[in-house]
């Protein structure tokens, strides 16, 4: 038996893990004890990786060969490398030299690794020059980049999982942390059990599981936690218990904050939020006057209309109070995905370059360019996630290149997104598993290779990078990620006008090992004097322990916690306090469409359940979709335990099962984000065939990190006829 320490390819947490395997066999998994991530321990999904991994089910629906479609009405049919890539890459060149480099587009994942996705970049933004690459990390953080920008000056999460012991009051809002991240919410319940003084606060309109261990529960009205906290400010102004001091020394901008929170009286906060005066008193006492107040948050505050808005709003408690930049306190993000902060290291996104630069930034961009040897990268925006699927529905994208991830079911307003995808001239998916409603759409799909057999490297939540390793050989045909993308991208750059003076992929491909690390050591040196500056920091390093940024070179360990010298990355080295003002949800409740949805994670599965859908004991915590709604709502409508309702929103409409849950309060209704075609069908507004949750989402976004609001649609419920 052969053990090989690599990562846990699901949320952010980013756990270790040892995989045993026999020959081409993965036979066990456990959690690595040395990883500092999880120090051992392991959740119910990390836990079942290798039981996923050598399920039957997986082995069927793994996708090990190049197959390309002639025309849409067809089944796909086996085509070598060679020649689906001089396909692809003559298809591509065709579309650019006919319609303009932004007449492509890439659509890449947080479950890519960084390497992975630092081919990528540069492949759209260096060799074709569009900046039409974007993930689904735009559904997941791009709200909280946009919240620490602003504020702190940079993206980059000031604490870690160690300051989880060290606080004194927890906030945490806008995240299922019980079921999202079970390791982190381990941390917390052995901080709960060592300190019983440390208080918990925990905000979120759904009481769910993470609700059991707070001391004080806010369940505020969908979409009002900006109402929330800029009232919290006006009670610590009222009281005295922000910090003048710091406020004086270290950040700009609290003059207008403070005259825009007056109006924020707690009367109108306890009735925009729906929450009791004298809890949101105590919630601004609690933040404020503790020693140490460390926030945990994540998608509530991200997935809306206001999700900019509500990271800075949140971010703007921490800076008055001076609960920043000391053991057990600052805002701290959690990432959803296994690798989102490593996409947006390497500036996998629309809107950023290599290093957590602006493409907006003329320096920033002659930096990159200098870096790839390039006269230039191009300054037009490229499409984010809702925008380019839109692009793509109205003809101005003629190809789509998907790489790890399943638009077609995990996007909002589906209908949308699958006529993109109809529409499209060429899509070509680069996958792991042949079953996603994606692969469906698609002209060319590309075999990859998926955990336990992929090598590069991944960033959790604490800015920790670790080391992804493979334990078995790549099945069947499939290849890497980022070398489909670098074999892609030579074929490509013989076929495109030369932009550069030599070839700009020197990457092995030989000798993975090289290939990989040589991606690596290019993305190091990017990072050469940014805030994210990673040159003290190798392969070799990594090989003995994970490692968290900032590393500079000559140093062996990173940074463990920021702004700990009150400077921070701006200009004048001040943290900046952004006026927040509260927008209510971009699709409100009204007459026609009386609930407000929300959507979820469940325990025990993972996104659109190609890996944890494989293995029946994970079905054990839940076992089908359902609609959870308040059990005096169903009373009122004359609905049963089981009963079937069509759920219909202003884009689309869904039939599934309802069940009476505690954790939703009157109004309010919940379904799980997993459930695809196989369990839930649905339809369009016109009819379309449509499939799970997203049938019904609005892809409204924030704008400024265009992050659409997955956590709210305005929707009715009503009883399905029996035929
Ligand atoms: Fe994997 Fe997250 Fe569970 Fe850790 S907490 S084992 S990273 S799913």
């Amino acid at each position: 038996m052969t053990e090989t320490r690599s990562t846990c390819p699901y949320c952010g947490v980013g756990c270790g893990v040892i995989i045993e395997s026999q020959g081409d066999q993965i036979t066990g998994v456990r959690g690595d004890p040395e990883h500092p991530a999880n120090f051992g321990r392991l959740c119910t999904k990390g836990s079942t990786l290798a039981l996923s991994a050598s399920a039957a089910v997986t082995r069927q629906t793994r996708l090990l060969q190049p197959m390309r479609r002639e025309h849409r009405q067809e089944a796909a049919r086996p085509v070598s490398w060679d020649s689906a890539l001089d396909f692809a890459s003559e298809s591509f060149a065709q579309i650019i030299r006919e319609h303009g480099p932004d007449a492509v587009g890439f659509y890449l994942s947080g479950q890519l690794l960084t390497e992975d996705y630092y081919v990528f970049n540069k492949l759209a933004k260096g060799l074709i020059a569009t900046n039409n690459v974007d993930t689904n990390s735009r559904l997941c953080m791009s709200s909280a980049v946009a919240g620490y920008k602003q504020t702190l000056g940079a993206d980059a999460p000031p604490t870690c999982y160690d300051d989880v012991k060290h606080a004194q009051c927890l906030f945490i809002v806008g995240s299922n942390t019980a079921y999202a991240h079970p390791i982190l919410f381990r941390r917390i319940e052995d901080a709960k059990a060592a300190n019983p003084a440390l208080k918990i606060i925990f905000c979120d309109p759904r009481r769910t599981d993470t609700a059991e261990i707070a001391d004080l529960y806010l369940p505020i009205q969908p979409g009002t936690d900006v109402a929330l906290f800029n009232g919290m400010l006006h009670i610590m102004l009222w009281e005295g218990w922000t910090d003048p001091a710091y406020i004086a020394a270290h950040t700009t901008g609290f003059e207008a904050l403070k005259a825009t929170v007056r109006d924020y009286t707690p009367d109108m906060v306890a009735q925009t939020c729906g929450i009791k005066k004298e809890d949101l008193l105590q919630a601004a006492r609690l933040f404020a006057t503790s020693a140490a107040t460390l926030s945990l948050y994540c998608q509530g505050l991200n997935q809306s209309s206001s999700g900019t808005a509500k990271n800075a709003a949140l971010i703007n408690l921490h800076l008055a109070t001076a609960q920043i930049g000391k053991p057990g306190a600052g805002p701290f993000s959690l990432t959803g995905q296994p690798n989102a902060m490593g996409g947006r290291e390497v500036g996998g996104m629309a809107n950023l370059l290599s290093a957590h630069r602006d493409l907006a930034n003329p320096q920033h961009r002659a930096e990159v360019a200098a870096l790839w040897g390039l006269p230039s990268v191009p300054s037009t925006p490229g499409k984010t996630a809702v925008d380019m699927f839109q692009a793509a529905a109205d003809g101005e994208i003629k190809a789509l290149w998907i790489a790890c991830t399943n638009p077609a079911q995990s996007m909002p307003d589906q209908a949308t997104v699958r006529r993109a995808l109809e529409r499209a001239e060429l899509v070509i998916v680069q996958e792991a598993f042949a079953t996603t409603a994606s692969c469906d759409y698609a002209d060319l799909l590309l075999p990859a290779t998926t955990w336990g057999e992929k090598i590069g490297t991944v960033t959790n939540s604490e800015r920790r990078i670790s080391r992804v390793r493979p334990a078995v050989p790549a099945p069947g045909a499939t290849r890497h990620d980022w070398a489909i993308a670098v074999d892609f991208a030579q074929r490509l750059e013989r076929r495109l006008p030369a932009r550069g003076a030599g070839p700009l992929f020197p990457y092995s491909l030989t000798d993975e090992a090289l290939g990989v690390e040589t991606i690596w050591n290019e993305h190091r040196e990017s990072t050469r004097g940014r805030d994210l500056d990673i040159t003290g920091m190798s392969y070799a390093m990594l090989e003995d322990a994970p490692q968290q940024w900032p590393l500079h070179e000559g140093q062996n360990t990173g940074k463990v916690r920021l702004y700990e010298d009150g400077i921070f990355p701006t200009a004048d080295g001040k943290a900046r306090f952004v006026n927040t003002v509260y927008k209510p949800v971009a699709e409100p409740r009204e007459s026609r469409y009386p609930f407000s949805l929300t959507t979820g994670r469940l325990r025990d599965q993972w996104h659109g359940m190609s890996r944890t859908g494989t293995l029946g004991r994970l079905f054990g915590h839940v076992a089908e979709p359902s609609l959870q709604m308040n059990a005096q709502d169903m009373a009122r409508r004359q609905l049963l335990e089981g009963d079937l309702v069509h759920v219909t929103s202003k884009r689309g409409s869904i039939v599934v099962p309802v069940q009476a849950s505690p954790e939703l309060a009157l109004s309010q209704a919940f379904m799980a984000m997993h459930w695809g075609g196989e369990y839930l069908s649905g339809q369009s507004s016109s009819g379309e065939a449509l499939a799970g949750v997203n049938a019904l989402t609005t892809s409204a976004y924030c704008p400024s990190s265009k992050q659409p609001e997955l956590k709210h649609a305005a929707v009715k419920i009503l009883k399905a006829e029996l035929p």
